[in-house]
């Protein structure tokens, strides 16, 4: 997705060799017209197949991006919480994640009411670095007995290893760019054939 690779090589500030920050337009100010433009590229790449019935995603960052697909879908979208609030006195799904960014073993939930073995879902989150993230809602997907459409990513970084696991256990990523590495302080996306 070009756009968002001119965004990324405009703001992005690579933090480290595997830490991008990009807090102007996704991770704490949000670009409005990006995320509808990345809902809409979602929708376009899982469309065909069976219908997509449900958006998930974690809180807080993939949020805006799921709302935008789940707009272009017409479908609703669900956010797994990482603390439990009070108010969540249904039954729930429950996985645990290693946050890359925060170094720390969270549980995250779903309740149960929300997804169920009818549900087709695409999940979605912002980036993809070990897997972490995204192995645990596909664990509340499989909890649920639903079936996975895939999952969105908008950025992954291709020099480590999450985007490996998925597809090798068998489960479609959809990309929308793809880091080779943050060199020197560079962004290099990986040459699309
Ligand atoms: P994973 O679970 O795949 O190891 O890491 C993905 C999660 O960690 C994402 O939900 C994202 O919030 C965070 N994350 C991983 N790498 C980065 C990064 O380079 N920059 C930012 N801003 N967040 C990241």
């Amino acid at each position: 997705m070009e756009s968002l690779k001119e965004k990324i090589l405009i703001d992005g500030i690579a933090l480290s060799e595997d830490v991008l920050k990009v807090d102007s337009f996704l991770n704490h100010q949000l670009d409005p017209e990006l995320m509808v433009d990345i809902g809409k590229e979602f929708a376009k790449r899982v469309e065909g197949g069976k219908k997509v019935t449900k958006i998930l995603t974690i809180e807080a960052s993939g949020i805006a991006a799921a709302l935008t697909t789940g707009l272009e879908l017409g479908v609703p979208v669900l956010f797994a919480r990482k603390k439990k609030s009070i108010t969540m006195t249904d039954d729930n799904y429950v996985s645990q994640v290693y946050s890359f960014t925060k170094k720390e073993e969270s549980d995250i939930t779903v309740a149960k009411r929300f997804l169920n073995e009818d549900d087709h879902v695409l999940i979605v989150d912002d980036f993809l670095a070990r897997g972490a993230a995204a192995f645990g809602l596909i664990s509340i997907v499989e909890q649920a007995g639903a079936s996975l459409a895939g999952v969105g990513i908008i950025i992954e970084k291709a020099f480590q290893d999450g985007g490996t696991k998925l597809r090798e256990a068998g489960h479609p990523v959809y990309s929308l760019v793809r880091i080779q590495s943050l060199e020197k302080g560079k962004v290099y996306f990986v040459e699309e054939e």
